[in-house]
């Protein structure tokens, strides 16, 4: 196939990080998905990647001819265990391109096939949760929150093997890159010191290159990392998003949300909700994404400490101490600048626009109030923000019904919110409509919920219908807008649907 225009820097900057491994074939390819604005982004042309050659590309049946497939080594620690060496075990990177706007891009296929690092597993994907990946990455997307994004899946036409007997599918995935907290694990484990000096060169080259002649360039991106990963959990908290699965090979140095597995978004507000069947201690729950994010971040200031001690001085304690403490006053702002994201994205939905420092701890007292609200009579998160909106407006009876049988449970709230917005007026903020308009572009009023993509990937899966996957993604690109099209996406499911809702 013609080429895309690959660069290899990855392969070529980071010896001992990766294995050359061709995909497996595909019995008989077929294109689910081609995301064509992406393409277009990426300086492809739509147009040469539909069809049958869209399918031989993007099942690995016939690679661009640049295309350098590698496995990625990392390790990581899974449910807290450490594992030194899991790398791609179902993954491959195809090469780097250099998007339109100048930034450069991983291309890579999920489910093309075993790899060294593979394990006991088979290397495959299968439809269903490719197609997933692509409905939550694209809604993500549409709400402004960092993210891989999926360019193409593609039926293999082969069967994989899980509980049952699923058809598999390829997805090629774009992202800012592969870089993983796991990646600086992998290093530190093996005490190699040169590979980890260079996998810090490259990352911050690729993604911090202003950091470069910063005094101490490892706690620079440490510090870089955590800002990003503090406001990308408060984006993920203020639209109901639950990973599903935090462990530190699925943390990214670019600070964009990876690898949709058991992901699922919350409905009723509950922040010790879970929905992956093999989260059973609740470890990674929507209320404890910040405490699991600060841990990861300090699993990665563990791998960068022997880039804070200088070569030979491993033995002096006060030295090491030194760079003990440094790290900690590093993450130490986690805290703080998750806090203040949090609180921005809340202002937003509130309608506090001109909220300045003094209003922070008053504001930060309304939005928990808020949600032990939504919490104690089991509202809707999604809906009760996109209510608010309405409330804005003068018509309170929208957010009411959201709370069944106690519809006046929200009055003292609303009262005091009240008084937050006349603050927030005095100031000169824009009220009504114009206030109403603002707090609808900052709450969605379609999300994917998990009714829509279990039936969405049903369909798709089972009978091979795309339609209501095309539909349901249509909706969540447009996740704002609340017209009469757009109303079936926005229901939520019914409670006992909710109740034993499981992914995995
Ligand atoms: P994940 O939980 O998706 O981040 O995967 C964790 C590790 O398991 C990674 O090393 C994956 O490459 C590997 N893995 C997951 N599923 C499979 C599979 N079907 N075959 C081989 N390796 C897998
Ligand atoms: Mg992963
Ligand atoms: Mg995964």
């Amino acid at each position: 196939m013609p080429a895309f225009g690959f660069d290899h820097s990855y392969a070529r900057d980071l010896p001992g990080a990766s294995v050359d491994q061709a995909p497996a074939p595909a019995r008989a390819p077929r294109l689910l998905f081609l995301n064509e604005p992406l393409a277009a982004e990426l300086g492809l042309d739509p147009a040469a990647l539909r069809g049958e050659s869209g399918a031989a590309i993007f099942s690995g049946n016939a690679l661009p001819e640049d295309a350098r497939p590698i496995a990625q080594a990392y390790a990581g620690h899974q449910f807290g265990g450490f594992s030194p060496q899991l790398g791609d075990g179902r993954a491959l990177l195809l090469g780097e391109l250099v998007d339109r706007s100048g930034r450069r891009r991983d291309l890579a296929f999920k489910g093309s096939g075993r790899t060294p690092f593979s394990r006991g597993g088979d290397g495959r994907a299968a439809v269903g949760p490719m197609l997933r990946e692509v409905l939550v990455g694209e809604a993500m997307h549409a709400l402004g929150i960092p993210t891989t994004r999926a360019l193409a899946v593609a039926a293999t036409g082969d069967w994989v093997f899980r509980e049952s007997r699923l058809p598999g599918a390829v997805l090629t995935r774009v992202a800012a890159s592969h870089l993983r907290v796991g990646s600086f694990q992998y290093f530190a484990a093996r005490g190699d010191r040169a590979a980890l000096q260079r996998l810090l060169d490259y990352a911050i080259a690729r993604h911090d290159p202003a950091l470069r002649d910063a005094p101490v360039p490892a706690l620079a991106l440490l510090q870089a990392v955590l800002a990003r990963q503090a406001a990308l959990v408060a984006q993920w908290l203020n639209v109901g998003f639950i990973h599903g699965v935090m462990n530190t090979d699925n943390m990214t140095i670019s600070g964009e949300t990876i690898d949709y597995g058991p992901c699922a978004f919350l409905e009723a507000y509950d922040p010790a909700t879970v929905f992956s069947s093999i989260d059973h201690g609740g470890r990674y729950a929507y209320g404890r994404q910040p405490a699991m994010a600060l841990w990861n971040l300090a699993r990665l200031a563990e791998a960068l400490l022997p880039l804070l001690v200088p070569p030979g001085r491993d033995e002096d304690e006060a030295t090491v101490q030194a760079a003990i403490d440094q790290v900690h006053e590093v993450l130490d702002r986690f805290g703080p600048l998750h806090a203040a994201a949090l609180l921005r994205g809340q202002r937003a939905k509130f309608g506090l626009a001109a909220a300045g420092p003094a209003d922070t701890a008053a504001d930060a007292a309304l939005a928990e109030r808020w949600l032990a609200l939504l919490q104690a009579q089991r509202v809707d998160f999604t809906l009760a923000w996109r209510r608010l909106a309405d409330a804005a407006e003068g018509d309170e009876a929208p957010l009411r019904a959201l709370f069944g049988a106690a519809p006046g449970a929200p009055e003292a709230w609303l009262a005091d919110w009240r008084l937050a917005l006349a603050r927030d007026d005095a100031a000169g903020a824009p009220a009504g409509a114009a206030r109403a308009a603002a707090m609808r572009a900052a709450s969605p009023f379609v999300i994917p919920r998990n009714h829509r993509v279990e039936e969405a990937l049903a369909a798709a899966s089972d009978g091979g219908e795309l339609g209501p996957f095309e539909r349901l993604l249509a909706a969540l690109q447009r996740p704002y807008d609340e017209t009469p099209e757009q109303a079936p996406y926005g229901e939520p499911a019914a409670p006992q649907v909710t109740a034993c809702y499981q992914t995995f």
